[in-house]
């Protein structure tokens, strides 16, 4: 009982302390100072830590890299990996975090970063017990990914070999620690440069074509076909949205070039390509439908970008399988579930690393609801450290 309670004090201290630090994406150094600041004090050798240089390859203003802990196992068994995004939301700005009865808010009109430093606590905390105690383990290895929110960008330039090639990894990034995330959506921006020629608006409208009736139609085309906001197309289905249009400089002007932006998502790779073709499509066909009495023709250039894969791990997967069990010996109800969003396991399950997503308490992401709930913190505590001492 002591230990159980001395253990929940610490988590507590972890979160407090972790909550508090200002640190956007692009920005985590003080984050990963105050990780190594802890893991060194709870017994961790300073050969084990290191940054990788994904923030020298990626294009961008990221100020450091990757922290990667590395563990040596005291037990042969296949490596482990524990996982929690370093960064935050810009909302996070300046909050500053209460306890206010069984969870932890803000003080202010922000969010409390809640995403992700509970997971960020949640590792070090369970590594704490793990290495104070010398508690049984295989090798470990705790990632702290850094720019998870702009692009999940620390996990997609990470090297497998950096992290020693763990056979499965399990990434905090949730808040109902019976919920075992094993899937999530796929998912794909787009932009569009629509081209098209000035001319005045008053004087000669006629040997105008304009690229904002263009972009107008494309939209329009995409609606009425059923591929805007939430699509179903039989047993398919995704979301798609334009979320930026820019341009024009004048009213008495013809729009010559108009800027679109957007996505699409879906769990279906192949009906996140079929949504996607229905934008390209439009924005072609309308471009082309647009003339001036000389029969100019508008024109489009459409890029997409893979944002990140569809995955999904069946519930018959070893990583899966473990989760659940180390969940129902902690107590807690596991059921499957697959998510709408983007998560680091995304990438690093395409890189060979099956990854299943567990939480630990967050909720209200990415506004100023957010707050953690402090019994499941402390589950989702006890559910790490189970999962790093299993045999
Ligand atoms: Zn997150």
């Amino acid at each position: 009982m002591s230990r159980t309670m001395g253990f929940e004090s610490r988590a507590l201290d972890h979160l407090m302390t972790f909550l508090g630090i200002e640190a956007l994406s692009g920005q985590e150094g003080p984050v990963c100072d105050e990780i190594r600041r802890r893991l060194l004090a709870a017994g961790c050798k300073p050969a084990w830590i290191r940054h990788d240089d994904a923030h020298r390859r990626l294009k961008g203003t990221f100020t450091v890299g990757n922290l990667i802990v590395r563990i040596p196992g005291t037990f042969a068994a296949p490596r482990r990996m524990f996982l929690g995004h370093m960064d935050t939301v810009p909302l996070c700005r300046g909050a500053v975090p209460v306890r206010c009865g069984d969870r932890i808010v803000a003080k202010g009109r922000t969010a409390v970063r809640a995403d992700n430093r509970t997971a960020v606590a949640a590792i070090v905390a369970a590594a704490e017990v793990v290495l104070r105690e010398r508690r049984p383990h295989p090798p470990l290895t705790l990632f702290f990914p850094i720019a998870e929110e702009i692009g999940l960008y620390g996990s997609k330039a990470v090297r497998p070999a950096d992290l020693g090639r763990p056979a499965m990894a399990f990434n905090l990034d949730s808040g109902d620690p019976n919920q075992i995330i094993t899937g999530a959506i796929g998912a794909t921006r787009w932009e569009a440069d629509v081209r098209g020629r000035s001319s005045h608006a008053g004087m000669h409208p006629e040997d105008g074509v304009s690229a904002m009736l263009a972009a107008a139609r494309a939209i329009e085309t995409v609606a009425s076909k059923g591929f805007f906001g939430a699509i179903r197309k039989g047993r398919r289905a995704g979301t798609a949205n334009v979320g930026i249009i820019r341009g024009g400089e004048a009213t008495n002007q013809v729009t010559d070039h108009v800027f679109v932006r957007g996505e699409c998502r879906s769990h279906d790779p192949d009906f996140l390509a079929t949504v996607t073709a229905a934008y390209r499509r439009a924005f072609e066909s309308a471009a082309r439908s647009v003339r001036n009495v000389r029969g100019e023709r508008g024109a489009v250039d459409f890029r997409t970008e893979a944002d990140y894969a569809a995955f999904r791990l069946p519930d018959g997967h070893p990583a899966v399988r473990f989760a659940c069990r180390a969940a129902r010996d902690q107590g807690l109800k596991p059921v499957t579930v697959r998510m709408n969003g983007g998560l680091d396991a995304n990438p690093l399950t395409q890189k060979g690393i099956p990854t299943v997503t567990l939480g630990c308490g967050q909720h209200g992401a990415h506004s100023v609801d957010e707050f953690v709930d402090l019994a499941e913190y402390h589950a989702g505590c006890r559910l790490v450290l189970d999962l790093m001492t299993r045999a």
